[in-house]
């Protein structure tokens, strides 16, 4: 059996990390293709090498994030390894371009992180998760919840709830990068003394709402370390004394950093469960979340773009006493790929 990767954005190459691994231990043939989306090595090489991914055979360097510019590009490589499945993980332009050029060849696609819904379809990624969802012949759950909003669409592929991959590559990392990671030392950081943030959401970097955002971060009482996005960064103007912006890091920096900080303050989707898996409670300067059971459980808030809200939110966040297991038990990856092999 042969299964055809597509990545091309930073959450990819970290979602994809374990997928590999078990597909390399199932004995699939895995063939890897970069899209170029995400190319500044600091979004993308970092990872290759600090995860220990192959390498990907195709890198298209298409740096766009264009998926009609992007399909045309993977429909010829789908095309010349004609393999037996097009894996596509998330949300991204990358996922639906590779979705769509799968959709050209006759390849079928199945679909890491199927049923997520946020319910905001302001965001770009919404309508990406739909139509890839509404495309996928197999569809690759992190929980019931998902599950549960499939059947509701009437989806037409197989449903399989496995887990979510990213807490494979969390609990498999976290203990080793609070070992190796130097990033409190170097920056003078207490574990649980200081707060973690980081913004790089399309609708988040547009000048007003970035300017909120920061805004409240400035009236949090303590260090802020802010890893920004590169387009991020492109949008902040001043920001307050005890705000320290810095350039994005490696996996293993923001897994010390993220589980050692007492809240973090995020618009990432992958960084809201992170926090959870860590023990740390989330701050979500967003409206909306696909990930509801956070929420719901007492261990995010959501406050938009609120300043004010923002800072109260951080200062009261704690970690509910209850804390069951969320998205899986850390072996997703495996029940990929025994998925992808069970073409029943
Ligand atoms: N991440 C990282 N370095 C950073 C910021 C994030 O390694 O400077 C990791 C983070 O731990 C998580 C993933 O990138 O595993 C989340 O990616 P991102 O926030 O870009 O995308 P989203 O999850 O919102 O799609």
């Amino acid at each position: 059996m042969k299964v055809l990767s597509v990545v091309g954005n930073r959450p990819q190459f970290i979602k994809s990390g374990p997928v590999s691994s078990a597909l390399r231990v199932a004995g699939i043939e895995e063939v890897g293709l970069h899209t170029g989306q995400h190319w500044d090595p600091e979004l993308s090489d970092v990872f290759y090498t600090e995860l220990g991914l192959p390498e990907p055979r195709y890198r298209l360097d298409l740096h766009t994030a264009d998926a009609a510019t992007m399909r045309p590009a993977i429909a010829a490589v789908i095309e010349q390894e004609r393999p037996d499945w097009t894996l596509v993980f998330g949300d991204t332009n990358s996922t639906r371009a590779g979705t769509e050029a799968a959709g050209d060849v006759g390849v079928p696609v199945a679909h890491v992180e199927a049923g997520l819904r946020s319910g905001d379809l302001s965001m770009p990624e919404e309508h990406n998760r739909i139509a890839v969802d509404a495309a996928a012949a197999l569809l690759l759950c992190p929980d019931e919840r998902s599950r549960e909003i499939l059947l509701a669409e009437g989806v037409t592929g197989r449903i399989d709830v496995v887990g979510d991959v990213m807490a494979d590559a969390c609990f498999a990392l976290a203990p080793i990068a609070r070992e190796r990671s130097r990033i409190l030392a170097e920056r003078g950081l207490e574990p649980g003394g200081y707060v973690a943030a980081t913004i790089h959401r399309e609708a988040n970097v547009r000048p007003e709402r970035l300017a909120r955002v920061v805004d409240g971060l400035g009236r949090i009482g303590e260090r802020v370390i802010f890893p920004a996005h590169p387009r991020t960064r492109a949008a902040l103007g001043e920001v307050p004394p005890n705000v320290e912006v810095v350039a994005p890091v490696g996996y293993l920096d923001m897994a010390a950093l993220v589980s050692q900080a007492r809240v973090l303050v995020t618009d990432s989707g992958g960084l809201q469960k992170e926090a959870y898996w860590y023990g740390v409670p989330c701050v979500t300067a967003r409206p909306s979340t696909e990930w509801v059971d956070t929420v719901e459980l007492g261990a995010n808030v959501l406050v938009d773009d609120d300043p004010d809200k923002l800072a109260a939110a951080v200062a009261s966040a704690r970690m509910p006493e209850e804390r069951p297991l969320l998205y899986g038990d850390g072996h997703a990856a495996e029940r990929v790929a025994a998925s992808l092999a069970d073409r029943g």
